[in-house]
C-alpha cells in the first residue's frame, strides 16, 4: 500500500490528436530522496568536527610567532582548506533544504533596490576596487519572496561575476520590467562563457574551467542554489553569454510576484 509516483506527458499531434503517456517513477523518486537525505546527513555530521578543527587552528595561528615559519605556513594552509570545506558543507546543507520544499511560503515584500545596493557593497570589498560595480533600478515595485534566499541567490551571481569576469570589467545589477514579467539581472562585460556549457551550468559541481574555479574559492554549487531558489519563487534563470562578450544572468519573475513599491511597510523612526 505504498504511495506510487506517476509522471504524465501529453504530446500533441496535428490539430486533434493527443498521446498521453504515464510513467511509474516511484523507484526513481525513492532513490532521489535517499540521495538527498544522505547528502544532508553527511553534511550535518561534518559540521561539528570542522568547527572544532577551525577553532583550534585559529588559536594556534594566533600564537604562530612562536613556531618555525614552515609550520606556521602549514597551519595557514590547513585553515584555508578547512574554510573551504566549511563553505562546501554549508552550501550542501542549504541546497538540500531548498530541494526538499519546492515552494517558499514565507514570502514578504522585498525592496529589491535596497537588496541590490547591499549586495553591491559586499561585492565591492571582495573586488578590492578591481571592478566597476553599479546598480540600475527601474520603477518596478517590490518582489514578493524570501529575502534571505533571494539575497543569497543574487549574491552568488554577483560574486561569480567578480570571480570570473576579469579585472577592470563592468558589473551591473538591474531590477527591471521584462515583457510582462520582472527580472533581476547580473550582467558583466568580461570573458563570457562558451554557449555549449550554458545548459549544464546549474548542475551541481559543473565548472567550465575546473582548475581555475577551484582556486577562486567557489564550491561549484552556486548556480545550483540560484536555480532552486528561483524555482521556489515560480521564477527561472536565463543565461546569455558568448566568449569575449560578457555574461548576463537573468532571474525572471512572474507578474504575480511583484507588488507596487509603495506597499512595502516601512518601520517608523521614533
Ligand atoms: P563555482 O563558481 O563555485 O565554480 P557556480 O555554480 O557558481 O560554481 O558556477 C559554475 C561555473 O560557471 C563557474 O565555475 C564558472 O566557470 C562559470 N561562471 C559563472 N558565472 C560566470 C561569469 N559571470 N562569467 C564567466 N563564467 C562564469
Amino acid at each position: 500500500d505504498e504511495r506510487r509516483v506517476l509522471q504524465f506527458q501529453i504530446t500533441l499531434y496535428g490539430d486533434d490528436e493527443r498521446l498521453l503517456m504515464a510513467r511509474d517513477i516511484t523507484r526513481l523518486h525513492r532513490l532521489e530522496q535517499m540521495r538527498r537525505d544522505f547528502v544532508a546527513n553527511v553534511s550535518h555530521e561534518l559540521r561539528t568536527p570542522l568547527t572544532v578543527l577551525a577553532g583550534y587552528l585559529e588559536t594556534y595561528i594566533d600564537n604562530a610567532d612562536q613556531l618555525p615559519s614552515r609550520m606556521a605556513r602549514g597551519l595557514q594552509q590547513m585553515q584555508s582548506q578547512t574554510l573551504r570545506m566549511q563553505n562546501l558543507v554549508n552550501d550542501l546543507l542549504l541546497l538540500s533544504r531548498l530541494e526538499i520544499d519546492q515552494r517558499t511560503d514565507d514570502s514578504v515584500p522585498v525592496d529589491v533596490g535596497d537588496m541590490l545596493e547591499a549586495i553591491r557593497n559586499d561585492a565591492e570589498s571582495l573586488s578590492g576596487g578591481h571592478h566597476h560595480l553599479s546598480v540600475d533600478i527601474d520603477d518596478v515595485g517590490a518582489l514578493m519572496g524570501n529575502e534571505k534566499e533571494l539575497h543569497s541567490a543574487i549574491s552568488n551571481l554577483t560574486v561569480n561575476a567578480v570571480r570570473y569576469a576579469g579585472e577592470g570589467c563592468h558589473i551591473t545589477l538591474r531590477w527591471r520590467q521584462y515583457g510582462d514579467n520582472a527580472c533581476i539581472e547580473v550582467e558583466d562585460d568580461g570573458e563570457g562563457i562558451d554557449p555549449v556549457h550554458i545548459p549544464r551550468l546549474t548542475e551541481r559541481f559543473y565548472r567550465v574551467d575546473k582548475g581555475r574555479s577551484t582556486s577562486t574559492g567557489g564550491t561549484g554549487l552556486g548556480l545550483a542554489i540560484v536555480k532552486h531558489v528561483l524555482l521556489r519563487h515560480d521564477a527561472h534563470l536565463e543565461i546569455d553569454s558568448h566568449p569575449g562578450q560578457g555574461a548576463c544572468f537573468r532571474c525572471v519573475f512572474p507578474p504575480e510576484r511583484v507588488t507596487p513599491a509603495q506597499s512595502i511597510p516601512r518601520i517608523q523612526e521614533a
